[in-house]
């Protein structure tokens, strides 16, 4: 087996195949050899669950995965990497390179064709170029999954997974919450890529809640209302929400009260049950 670890072997390989790193696809392979064995381990892999990847890159999480999990699924957009990976997962049976974009692909039909009845992990080393947007479709899309635990810049995984009172707390720390509960697992230097990007990394795991928090006639304008209260971060609540939701002020105070909310609280502070209960004073008919 390829240790894809190793900084000249994973030369010799990119060499072999003329491979060139693209920037523009957030394209850092991991080399240092106790992170990945770290992220599958952490991340839940084991006999009974399949996991899904995104972008492999030349595959050295993709080996952890397919040693530990009965199948591996990775979604790959760089057709550059598939003649890689041939060779690089040769050795495995249980593995299955997706070619895709992975904000453009069907999921639901993916998860139905490869992992029906099967317990999901997901665990990756994301492009960070699009780390938001690829982690909150994986939730919106309610997908059959038990847990995320995904490679993030660091500045990123303090804002995933804050909680109500830090200062890196935001529409996305609440949004994320809403659906799982966050933890950064443990710190990655920047070195310990290849080639080394200009931030420090962090890991972190996202365990999906069993059930949703609310019906789904009350989810459309909860997200609403948390985006328009971060929407002026300086701002209080109320006038954020007032601004955001096009609502006069005297109306976005009346829901505060109603929430038992301070008129001058800042969106920072709100828990979900806040949000959710100033969802209702503001939209209760909406949703009836
Ligand atoms: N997993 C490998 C590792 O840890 O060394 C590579 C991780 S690298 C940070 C990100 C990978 O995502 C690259 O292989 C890149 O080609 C791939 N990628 C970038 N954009 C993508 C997209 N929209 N959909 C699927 N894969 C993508």
């Amino acid at each position: 087996m390829y240790n894809l670890s190793d900084s000249k072997t994973v030369q010799k390989v990119l060499e072999k195949h003329g491979f060139h790193f693209s920037k523009s696809l957030g394209q850092n392979f991991l080399i240092n050899p106790t992170v990945c064995p770290r992220m599958a381990e952490m991340g839940g892999a084991a006999p009974d669950v399949a996991a899904l990847e995104v972008g492999p890159g030349i595959g050295v999480l993709t080996q952890e995965l397919a040693k530990r999990c009965r199948k591996v699924v990775a979604i790959e957009l760089d057709r550059r990497l598939f003649p890689v990976l041939e060779e690089t997962l040769d050795d495995f049976s249980n593995v299955k390179i997706v070619p895709g974009d992975v904000l453009k692909i069907d999921l639901p039909q993916l998860f139905d064709e490869e992992f029906a009845g099967m317990d999901v992990i997901v665990c990756a080393n994301l492009p960070y170029y699009i780390t938001s947007p690829v982690i909150m479709r994986l939730l919106e899309e309610k997908l059959p999954i038990r847990s995320l635990t995904v490679m993030v810049q660091k500045e990123a995984a303090q804002r995933l997974c804050a909680q109500p009172g830090e200062r890196a707390c935001g529409a996305v720390s609440a949004a994320v919450r809403y659906y799982a509960e966050p933890r950064v697992l443990f710190p990655v230097s920047r070195g310990s890529f290849m080639p080394p990007p200009n931030v420090d990394s962090a890991v972190i795991r996202l365990d999906i809640r069993g059930q949703a928090l609310l019906p789904d006639e009350e989810e459309r304008t909860f997200f609403r209302v948390v985006r328009a209260a971060f929407g002026q971060r300086r701002k209080t609540a109320v006038n954020s929400l007032s601004a955001g939701l096009s609502l006069p002020k005297e109306r976005v105070a009346g829901a505060m009260a109603q929430a038992g909310l301070s008129p001058t609280v800042r969106a920072e502070q709100l828990t979900l049950s806040d949000f959710a209960a100033l969802n209702r004073a503001l939209f209760k008919e909406e949703s009836e």
